[in-house]
């Protein structure tokens, strides 16, 4: 039996060519399947850095990512398009909802490059996860005439709508007010109860952090 989702090891980062700057040092950390992992640490100590790398969408100086024992460190670009759609969703502190579309719509979009055209399955889907993050009513709303609060949470049904593994979230709660962030760290932790979808959610909020089952500090 293995438990273990992530594997990260050595992982080191350093921007720049002409001045360096080391903003990860050899971090390494495990985590499994169905955690709920919070990352906390200042501003600039290299939260979203590591997040970005373990979603692929950045590269490590050097250091190795396995992902259920593949190291997505070597993937060519063509694998990790389809690793990411398969296996992650993504959360940011700015939801990126496409305005002109409903929240319907919104939900459904990832849909239409995984598959083709989006089924009927997938449009029920998308129901269930609007119903899940309380949006029952306001399917057919635009993303415009929706809270903040509101629309994170379409961005939270997006991010589920392709039933990833693993959910990355990068302060998702940095743009809302405090009654929304419990709001939606508690719908967070509901889904990875409920669905056993593992987080790794990027805070600075140690509050929120705390409802954590484990929380990594960065120094
Ligand atoms: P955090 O999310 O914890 O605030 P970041 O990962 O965004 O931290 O940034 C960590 C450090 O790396 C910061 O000092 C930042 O200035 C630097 N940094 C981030 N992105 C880049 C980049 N593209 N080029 C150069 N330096 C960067
Ligand atoms: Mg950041």
């Amino acid at each position: 039996m293995d438990d273990k989702l992530l594997e990260i090891k050595d992982l080191v980062k350093i921007y720049g060519t002409k001045v360096k700057t080391k903003v990860l040092h050899e971090v390494s950390l495990d985590i499994d399947k169905g955690e709920f992992l919070s990352i906390i640490g200042p501003s600039g100590s290299g939260k979203t850095t590591l997040l970005n790398i373990i979603g692929a969408l950045d590269n490590a100086t050097s250091g190795h990512i396995y992902f259920e024992n593949h190291d997505i460190t070597t993937m060519k670009s063509d694998e990790l398009a389809s690793f990411r759609n398969k296996n992650l969703g993504f959360i940011f502190q700015f939801h990126h909802l496409l305005p002109e579309f409903t929240a319907l719509e919104n939900v459904i979009i990832p849909t239409w490059i995984k598959y083709k055209s989006p089924t009927n399955r997938k449009r029920e889907r998308a129901l269930e996860l609007l119903e899940i993050v309380g949006l029952k009513d306001r399917i057919n709303n635009k993303a415009t005439d929706l809270s903040g609060g509101q629309q994170q949470r379409v961005a939270i049904a997006r991010a589920l709508i392709n039933d990833p593994t693993l959910i990355l979230a990068d302060e998702p709660t940095g743009n809302l007010d405090s009654e929304s962030t419990e709001q939606v760290y508690d719908l967070l932790r509901s889904i990875n109860k409920d669905i056993g979808t593992t987080f790794i959610i990027v805070t600075h909020d140690r509050h929120l952090a705390a409802k954590s089952e484990r929380v990594i500090e960065m120094v």
